[in-house]
């Protein structure tokens, strides 16, 4: 009987596997034709400084509408154009397409300071750089405009290709923030050493900033160590008034999430915080 229940165990295991393959490769066939098609958009999520209304800062989030599957999160499909190739490709169009955004906003009179864009490690080859530079040149974009979003990971990884990169954009004007940051292992010693401006707080230490007194503190470090080394802090998945108090409190200055805004698309942002300024104008 347990014999038998083994077998029945490892059959089942077996079809699931090749269930979960098939799904990964039509998935990746889908992703492809996505890309070719350009079936993916942009959403945006503003960012704020304490006590201002209007946005001066906003991230760019990656959207793949699904034309059976829905709206796909980017946390089931980055992965998946990491591994097969597709990353590179898609980022560039992330970043093609948010610097547009960004400038139209601004020439309809938003005064946003910053985008950022997120970027996984794969991305970062040796001609990361330059297509970034030539998307900007051609856009007539200003470099100091954007930010790039990149891990703890990355940062510490310290390969000298993705040195070089950083190094020639920073050259430029570009800025790079460290996403989700206390996740990693970063020692805080060698923030320092990193060419960022901006640390983003993980979403977890935010969440129970209130009800956990290890995220309290990690988080009150965090500000600390970051106005020690002029660095600028952003608080992500603000959900709460009470976060948000705490979060002030400490001295962190920069907020993003639900409580403010749920990502939205280009024209939700537009009537939003766009067209009321052109209404002031007037
Ligand atoms: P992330 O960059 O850390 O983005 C924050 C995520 O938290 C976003 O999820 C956002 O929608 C969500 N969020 C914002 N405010 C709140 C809040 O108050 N509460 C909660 N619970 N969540 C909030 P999203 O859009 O699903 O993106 C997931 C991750 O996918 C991103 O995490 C980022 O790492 C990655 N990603 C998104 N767009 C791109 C892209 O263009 N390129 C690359 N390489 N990665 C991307
Ligand atoms: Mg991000
Ligand atoms: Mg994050
Ligand atoms: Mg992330």
């Amino acid at each position: 009987k347990a014999k038998e229940l083994g077998r029945n165990r490892s059959y089942d295991y077996h079809r699931e596997l090749t269930d979960t393959m098939h799904s990964r490769m039509s998935l990746e066939q889908d992703l492809r034709s996505a890309i070719e098609g350009h079936h993916f958009e942009l959403h945006f999520q503003p960012q704020f400084h304490i006590g201002e209304e209007r946005p001066r800062r906003v991230e760019a989030l990656l959207r793949w509408s699904h034309p059976l599957r829905g709206m796909i999160s980017p946390h089931e499909f980055i992965p998946l154009a990491e591994t097969s190739g597709m990353i590179s490709e898609l980022g560039f169009w992330v970043v093609r397409s948010a610097c547009q955004q960004f400038m139209f906003w601004r020439q309809q009179g938003l005064q946003l300071d910053k985008i950022a864009v997120n970027v996984s490690a794969v991305q970062i080859n040796a001609s990361f750089a330059n297509t970034i530079a030539r998307i900007m040149e051609h856009l007539d974009f200003n470099p100091a405009w954007l930010e790039l979003e990149v891990t703890e990971s990355l940062m510490m990884s310290g390969t000298t290709e993705v040195n070089q990169q950083i190094h020639q954009l920073r050259t430029l004007g570009v800025e790079f923030a460290i996403d989700d940051f206390g996740t990693g292992y970063s020692s805080l010693s060698k923030i320092k050493s990193m060419p960022v401006t901006v640390l983003k707080v993980d979403q977890s230490f935010v969440r129970d900033i209130n009800d956990d007194v290890n995220d309290y503190e990690i988080i009150r470090a965090i500000v600390l160590m970051a106005r020690s080394l002029g660095l600028t802090v952003i608080a992500e998945g603000v959900e709460t008034e009470a976060q948000q108090q705490t979060l002030k409190r400490i001295g962190c200055e920069w907020m993003q999430g639900y409580l403010y805004a749920r990502p939205m698309d280009g024209g939700a942002f537009y009537e939003r915080y766009v067209k009321d300024e052109n209404r002031q104008d007037d």
